[in-house]
């Protein structure tokens, strides 16, 4: 065993395998895997090796789409056979709710880069003969979907890593970790100490185990999952063929051919967590749970009247064994904020689909500072202390019991909720909110009219939302209105270094004191790594004001880039509160409840002033998302509540209305403003998305600069632009199409409905050659139509900003 390593993988399984592979395959060779028994002895072992490439987000479809590649070139290298059968799989849609989300992905997958097809009832049939398509619409067929052997894989990855230099230490127990001073890592195992510069938990059931050795709190639980396999079955001998991946949506269960037999797994509703507090170190290789069949009956009952054949077959095994959930479902990888060169990739749930997609991403990461485009979704930092193991339980659970549920955008689910609450929440429930949770906390989407159920109706169609929205916006258009802000990130930054810090951090000129400035954060590729809003309070001393989602994401980077310079970053997201305050009459309320001078002349658009407003001291800042003219007021959160009613007391003068994100949004839009995950990511380039405003490449230096300047002079691919639609009954919501004529133009980033200027509106890329085209030929799938749309010249809502610079 090498005593100095660069990189210590913890974990033998497909997903610790594959980042073995990815390491060596990118480059660094000096690395070795540590599995406490064999390959594959966690929730490997037992897996049922499908495989899937759908998904609904571009990045993670990208990723499992390179994942399902590397299983051939794995096999050619190591020589090992990884018992791969590509053989297809359809989703199957039971209603028609279904069906038409169907089409609707079938659209999106233009977009996304899956080549699917729809299917005939009868088609379905032809595929896989042991179905009963009796209440079957249809189905979205993809060739890149299938199983792969768990063992076979696993081994032919470490292979692999080993062929190219990598080494592989097998029953070998990881005990502890002691960070050292420099930031390196002893691995302490049974078989003695390995020190090493980065460590990667890539310990699957125990990756909790392994984290708290670290100090770090890994938010998984495993989850128990039964399959059964069949006797022989008369249809699939006489089939000439192999059955495809089947995946009944309706009936959450899958299904796939076994020798002559199937595999039918399904997700019961009353799922299982397993292990709740720790994982028992003595579960392995040749362990499986008990079966439940009582609990998966009913579901087992719903296979059985889908593929009628499996009740004569009879099942040969069961099989219930345990792996592992996250609160969202998705996997947990990157660097952990605060334990320096401490990597995760865990919290895996589709390994087969996800582990290489997984491990490219991580290694990039860890190679390279960045990994290609935006993977937030799979970033172990969408997480922070709110992610308790209460949260992390009940979220797991919902998740599982949900896992083939039709998912609609404006379905906000009900796990662990609520669990963070703003010191507002009862004034909004008072006034009917309807919540919607980010980063654990609950925030006003709309308001529901006074008498109803504050509940929105899930659907890919305008909901019962729309006319209240509708109201709201045209409140802060008319007078004014009031937004609960506080799920705002705020960050301060000051210190001595504090301007030469900021200066290199982000790409854009440092405001100077009192004023604000939009401040893009680029990574060395030049891509986009935040859309903040910088305040300078004084000489040295900022406010960074950011999206509350990403807290953890931001406190990450910023304290990556401190270096050896005198700065101090405190995240005061939760002990600072924001209220917003917008619409034409917004300065005659600030004006009779704050110290402050508020002319025009003394503050004017984009500035920041202290002053107390009713008994707070606060920081009013001047700035606008809905286009109107207004202020952010940041002030302690205990003195919020009071501000809160005071200002809505002194507001009846000027009939002043709460109005939730829902309205921000559709007014943003309106002066086609974009947002983060949406318009900007690490997917675009300043100069792709109009952020090329506000850079400041003359600046000697600043993260991303050559990059950057490569990209200003560099031919545009895609441009970011804004859209009108012609739809009548729903909008875009992200990633459809934009056709010109029949050719693919680009994609929707985000849309919906502007009720000011009366249209349905959209962001999206648009491939820059297009944007010369007859603006009367383009078109937008909305849901499963398609609808004409235009390419707007200018925002549609007072493109001159005129109101918001009142
Ligand atoms: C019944 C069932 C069916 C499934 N079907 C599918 C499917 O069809 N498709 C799919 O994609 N996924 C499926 N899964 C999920 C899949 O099994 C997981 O996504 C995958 O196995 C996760 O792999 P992993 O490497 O992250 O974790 P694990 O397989 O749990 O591997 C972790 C490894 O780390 C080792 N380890 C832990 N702690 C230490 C330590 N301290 N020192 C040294 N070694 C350590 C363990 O021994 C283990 O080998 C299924 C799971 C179950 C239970």
């Amino acid at each position: 065993m090498k005593e100095h390593t660069q990189v210590v993988v913890i974990g033998g399984g497909i997903v610790g395998a594959a980042v073995l592979y990815h390491l060596t395959k990118l480059g660094w060779s000096d690395v070795v895997l540590v599995e406490r028994k064999q390959l594959t002895a966690g929730s490997t072992w037992h897996a049922a090796g499908g495989f899937h490439a759908m998904n609904s987000d571009p990045n993670v479809a990208r990723l499992q789409a390179y994942g399902i590649s590397v299983y051939k070139e794995v096999e050619e290298i190591s020589g090992q056979d990884v018992g791969m059968h590509l053989t297809g799989g359809i989703n199957i849609a039971a209603t028609p709710e279904r069906w038409e989300v169907i089409r609707y992905e079938h659209a999106r997958h233009k977009v996304i880069g899956i080549d699917s097809h729809l299917l005939s009832p009868e088609e379905i049939k032809k595929l896989c003969p042991i179905i009963d398509t009796s209440n079957v619409i249809g189905g979205l067929f993809d060739g890149n979907e299938g199983n792969i052997d768990p063992y076979g894989s696993t081994h032919a990855l470490a292979k692999a890593a080993r062929i190219a230099g990598a080494e592989v230490y097998l029953k070998t127990k990881v005990e502890d970790l002691v960070h050292k001073a420099d930031g390196t890592w002893t691995v302490v195992t049974d078989k003695g100490n390995i020190h090493c510069e980065h460590v990667v938990n890539a310990a699957g059931l125990w990756a909790r185990e392994v984290g708290a050795m670290a100090g770090v709190q890994v938010p998984l639980i495993p989850m128990e999952h039964h399959y059964i396999l069949t006797g022989d079955i008369d249809a699939i001998k006489d089939f000439d063929g192999e059955l495809p991946m089947m995946i009944d949506l309706d009936g959450e269960m899958y299904l796939r051919q076994e020798q002559n037999g199937v595999l039918l797994g399904v997700y019961e509703k009353n799922s299982t967590p397993w292990s709740v507090h720790f994982t028992p170190w003595d579960y392995g290789e040749t362990d499986l749970l008990e079966p439940r069949l009582d609990d998966i009956g009913d579901a087992l009952m719903q296979g059985f009247e889908r593929f009628p054949s499996l009740a004569e077959a009879g099942i040969r095994r069961v099989v219930n064994g345990p792996f592992t959930f996250t609160p969202d479902g998705n996997p947990l990888i990157g660097p952990v904020r605060g334990v320096q060169n401490y990597w995760s990739c865990c919290g895996v749930m589709a390994g087969f689909s996800q582990g290489s997609g997984v491990a490219l991403a991580l290694s990039q990461w860890m190679i390279d500072g960045e990994s290609e485009g935006d993977v937030f979704a799979m970033d172990v930092n969408r997480f922070g202390a709110f992610a308790t193991k209460k949260f992390v339980i009940d979220k797991g659970m919902e998740f599982y019991e949900n896992r083939f549920k039709l998912l609609c955008p404006n379905d906000e689910w009900t796990a662990a909720r609520p669990n963070k609450i703003s010191v507002f929440y009862e004034r909004l429930q008072q006034a009917n909110a309807v919540f919607g949770p980010s980063y654990g906390l609950e925030l006003p989407l709309w308001f529901a009219p006074p008498g109803s159920e504050p509940i929105e109706t899930p659907s890919f169609r305008r909901s019962n939302a729309h006319d209240p929205v509708g109201e709201e916006c045209r409140a802060v258009r008319d007078s004014v209105g009031i937004l609960d802000g506080s799920s705002f990130a705020k960050y301060q930054i000051s210190g001595p270094d504090a301007v030469a810090y900021m200066d290199y951090l982000f790409a854009s000129r440092l405001p100077d004191i009192g004023r604000i400035r939009m401040g893009p954060l680029l990574l060395p590729s030049g891509h986009l790594k935040g859309d903040l809003t910088v305040m300078r309070l004084a000489e040295d001393e900022f406010m960074v004001i950011g999206s509350g989602y990403l807290q953890e994401f931001h406190m990450l980077w910023f304290e990556q880039q401190v270096g050896d310079k005198s700065v101090r970053i405190v995240n005061r997201s939760d002990e600072l509160t924001t209220i917003v305050i917008a619409g034409p009459q917004s300065r005659e309320l600030m004006q009779l409840v704050a110290s402050g001078d508020l002319d025009k002349d003394s503050m004017p658009f984009m500035s920041v002033r202290s002053m107390d407003v009713g008994f707070a001291p606060c920081q009013v800042a001047r700035i606008s998302f809905t286009g109107e003219l207004g202020y952010e007021i940041y002030l302690p959160t205990v003195y919020a509540l009071a501000l809160y009613d005071y200002l809505l007391e002194v507001g009846k003068k000027f009939a002043i209305r709460p109005f939730g994100i829902r309205a921000l949004v559709s007014m943003g839009m309106e002066k086609s403003f974009g947002i983060w995950s949406r318009e900007y990511s690490p997917d675009y380039t300043p100069a792709m998305c109009g952020f090329d405003r506000f850079v400041d490449y003359g600046k000697a230096d600043f993260i991303g600069r050559e990059a950057a300047l490569a990209d200003r002079d560099a031919a545009l691919e895609h441009r970011l632009v804004a859209l009108e639609i012609d739809s009548t009954d729903a909008d875009a919501w992200g990633y459809e199409p934009i056709w010109y004529k029949d050719e693919y133009a680009g994609f929707v980033t985000s849309g919906t409905y502007g009720h000011t200027v009366e249209k349905s509106l959209a962001l999206g890329y648009v491939k820059t050659p297009f944007l010369e085209s007859s603006n009367d030929e383009f078109s937008v799938h909305v849901v499963d139509q398609l609808r004409p749309a235009k390419i707007l010249a200018e925002p549609p809502y007072d493109p001159r900003a005129l109101k918001m610079r009142s």
